[in-house]
């Protein structure tokens, strides 16, 4: 490990190598973890000191914040070589979680969002992500007069987080390490396409939630909505889901994003309720945030009410997303990294 690497992406072991290569004892592991994510006292060594200053600890930098009438933050921060990425602050009935980005852009693709427009810009590192976190952490403990609880993380920002395993692992690693953010790995959920080189080392990861962005029962208009399908089929998603190790009451959210007048037909929902039959889980229902330029548009309430209807009359666990920070485009596939062209 060089002083090239950043702080924030060390794991303990990772720590401990660099300590010892700098003539420093493992044992301060521990210690120099408590400061870095803890803001627990520094080491008494000077020597140690001296040498933890050299080793980076840059965070992305906030440039801008918007706030939406719902209480929603969208932030948009820069990253070490210029690149800018998204992340979003939602409060849902006081219960605060950030939604963070794992990619600058995405290679998937999908029609009807505007992170995949275009395409991949590069993978964040672990340290970026973990920084996101960080600095999202102190943003809300300093707005909020008692010290709010530590928030939830979903990974529905911008990028597909299994197309960026290795940081999205190591950064996971970080977040749930006691020694470092001590997350509980079901304050975490992670949202993907269904990416089936990382779906199928999800086991690998820290037991977080797991959230599949379905959109579509059907193979062939699944392929016009998401490009991806073409290499990763509904088929062979649904056997890596049906293997997915899963605590007592963890379920596999199946994310449907309702696309007016496209997807919400009765042979839909009996399609959906038949494919997620013999799975351990929720579909979450997600009314379109309409993307300026794109063709599709959002379904009123009555005709997302009747879809739900549809499947919980065929005996199906449903509940709807409630979109926030549609008015600073900071809803579900609303995010694009780039400055508002009002600053
Ligand atoms: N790449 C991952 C995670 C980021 S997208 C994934 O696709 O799952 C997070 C969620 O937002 C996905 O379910 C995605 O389908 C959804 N989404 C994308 N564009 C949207 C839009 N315009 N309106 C509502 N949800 C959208
Ligand atoms: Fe990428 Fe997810 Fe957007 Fe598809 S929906 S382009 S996978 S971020």
């Amino acid at each position: 490990m060089t002083d090239t690497h950043n702080l924030y992406q060390l794991l303990p072991d990772d720590l401990a190598k660099w300590l010892v290569e700098h003539e420093h004892s493992a044992a301060q592991t521990r210690g120099v973890m408590a400061w870095a994510y803890k803001k627990q006292a520094p080491p008494l060594f000077p020597r140690l000191l001296e040498d933890l200053a050299k080793l980076p600890r840059t965070l992305p930098a906030i440039i801008e914040r918007h706030l939406s009438t719902d209480g929603t933050q969208k932030i948009l921060f820069a990253l070490g070589d210029g690149q800018r990425v998204e992340s979003v602050i939602l409060n849902y009935h006081r219960k605060l979680t950030v939604c963070l980005s794992t990619q600058v852009g995405c290679a998937m693709g999908c029609t009807f969002c505007r992170t995949g427009e275009a395409g991949l810009g590069r993978n964040l590192e672990a340290h970026e992500i973990v920084g996101m976190y960080l600095i999202l952490r102190k943003q809300i403990w300093q707005e909020t007069s008692l010290q709010a609880p530590c928030p939830n993380i979903v990974f529905m920002g911008q990028g597909e987080p299994l197309h960026n395993f290795e940081e999205v692992k190591r950064a996971l690693e970080i977040l749930t390490h006691p020694w470092a953010l001590d997350l509980g790995p079901r304050q975490i959920t992670l949202s993907t396409v269904g990416y089936l080189p990382g779906l199928t080392r999800f086991r690998e990861l820290p037991r977080v939630n797991l959230a599949f962005s379905l959109h579509s029962p059907f193979e062939q208009e699944r392929r016009q909505l998401i490009p991806v399908e073409a290499r990763f089929p509904l088929s062979e998603i649904k056997q890596a889901l049906k293997t997915m190790p899963l605590l007592p009451r963890q379920f596999i959210t199946l994310e449907y994003l309702i696309l007016k007048d496209v997807n919400h037909s009765e042979r839909h929902a009996q399609a959906l309720a038949d494919w997620s039959q013999d799975l351990k889980s929720i579909i979450n229902l997600i009314p379109y945030n309409p993307v300026a330029g794109f063709l599709f548009q959002r379904p009123g309430e009555e005709t997302v009410d009747q879809f739900k209807k549809s499947l919980v009359k065929r005996g199906v666990r449903v509940m709807e997303r409630v979109a926030r920070g549609s008015d600073i485009a900071a809803a579900c596939g609303q995010l694009a990294g780039a400055r508002s062209s009002c600053t």
